[in-house]
């Protein structure tokens, strides 16, 4: 653990923003206007606990998980602020008991998530890393193997229609010239301003005629393990299964069986059960498999977006303003809660 020392000359006592683990230095910088950063030598719940009775703000990336053990020794605690969308490593619940406003940043990162996931689409219907690894072999021939695949004209199937999901949709159907369908029980016909997707409301019909099938759900409990063995079995013969969303939706055993039983001809993940994941997991053994690690969204720009979009929210919070995106943050203000606004300067 290491202290930086702050820059301002506000005689008020400083709030204290705690980073799980480094931030873009934009982010910093940004905090250190304001208040006292302290970084924690790791981003492990250990670690983070030690320091987390003393501050009035939490920052955290993916790696940061915050429990309802945490959230109790956190006396002075106002707010939890993630550098991306998904807020599943966060006890929102017990956040909210608490008077704790959890908040993340949406926005910067969807583009570079849905050009991932096209991306991952297209190496995998092209084949490019086992023909790249046969012309380097000096396998020319392998050309004759016939082994990529159009995407054009194929159908894209998407579990979850939101931010990230539509532009998927979006590019698919715009550029690749591809159908898409798509199950979300949350979007009607009458939120659903494009014409470029057919909206399902049977997942299954979904999974069962997808050439292609991408998640793009949140983690819920309701969608925790969502691919299982059951989905598998449904899925085309020769299709592809893309998850850029969150590896505790897609269970991985069941894939690794989809895939060795020729069920399936591929995958293309950037997100995993447990992260990292294990050097040992079998699907890293496997050709069709293309594993990326948690990077869809880390272009550079993208980083120091997210790290500033984190820290303002925290600013925000603490001068009791709302953040750019909150779930909880009606229900604080809603409560009495002195704590949500900072007593100190931010
Ligand atoms: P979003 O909240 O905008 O959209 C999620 C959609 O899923 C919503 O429309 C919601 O109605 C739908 N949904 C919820 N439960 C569902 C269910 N049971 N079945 C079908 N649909 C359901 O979220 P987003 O910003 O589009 O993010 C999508 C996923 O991508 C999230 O898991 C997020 O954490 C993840 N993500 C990953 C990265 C990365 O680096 N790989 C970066 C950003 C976001």
């Amino acid at each position: 653990m290491f202290n930086l020392t702050s820059k301002s000359t506000n005689p008020k006592p400083m709030n204290k923003v705690l980073l799980s683990e480094a931030i873009h230095e934009s982010g910093v910088r940004l905090l250190e206007s304001k208040a006292e950063v302290i970084v924690c030598s790791e981003p492990s719940e250990e670690a983070i606990t030690d320091l987390i009775s003393d501050v009035d703000a939490l920052i955290i990336r993916t790696a940061g998980k915050v429990t309802r053990e945490m959230i109790q020794k956190a006396g002075r605690l106002k707010v939890i602020s993630r550098t991306g969308g998904g807020l599943n490593n966060v006890d929102i619940k017990a956040a909210t008991d608490h008077k704790i406003v959890v908040c993340g940043v949406k926005g910067p990162q969807d583009r570079m998530v849905a050009e991932h996931t096209v991306s991952l689409m297209g190496a995998l219907a092209k084949q490019f890393f086992y023909l790249n690894a046969q012309v380097r072999r000096g396998n020319f021939a392998s050309r004759k193997e016939y082994r990529p695949a159009g995407l054009s004209g194929k159908r894209v199937g998407l579990i979850g229609l939101g931010r990230i999901g539509r532009l998927v949709a979006d590019i698919c159907a715009r550029a690749f010239h591809m159908e898409v369908w798509a199950y979300d029980p949350y979007v009607t016909p009458e939120t659903l301003d494009t014409e470029d997707v057919v909206l399902k409301e049977d997942m299954a019909e979904v999974i069962r005629t997808a050439d292609f099938l991408s998640l793009h759900v949140p983690l819920t409990e309701k969608t925790r393990g969502l691919m299982g063995s059951a989905e598998f079995e449904m899925m085309k013969p020769g299709a592809f299964v893309i998850n850029t969303s969150r590896g505790e939706v897609l269970q991985e055993a069941a894939l690794v069986a989809a895939l060795k039983s020729k069920k399936i001809a591929g995958a293309g993940l950037d997100v995993f059960e447990k992260e990292p994941p294990d050097a040992t997991n079998p699907l890293f053994e496997m050709q069709n498999v293309i594993a990326t690690p948690h990077s869809a969204a880390l272009t550079k720009e993208v980083v120091a977006e997210l790290a500033r979009g984190s820290a303002e929210n925290v600013i925000n919070v603490l001068e009791g303003k709302p953040p750019s995106y909150s779930p909880n943050w009606d229900v604080v203000q809603a409560g009495v809660s002195p704590k949500a606004a900072g007593r100190h300067s931010a």
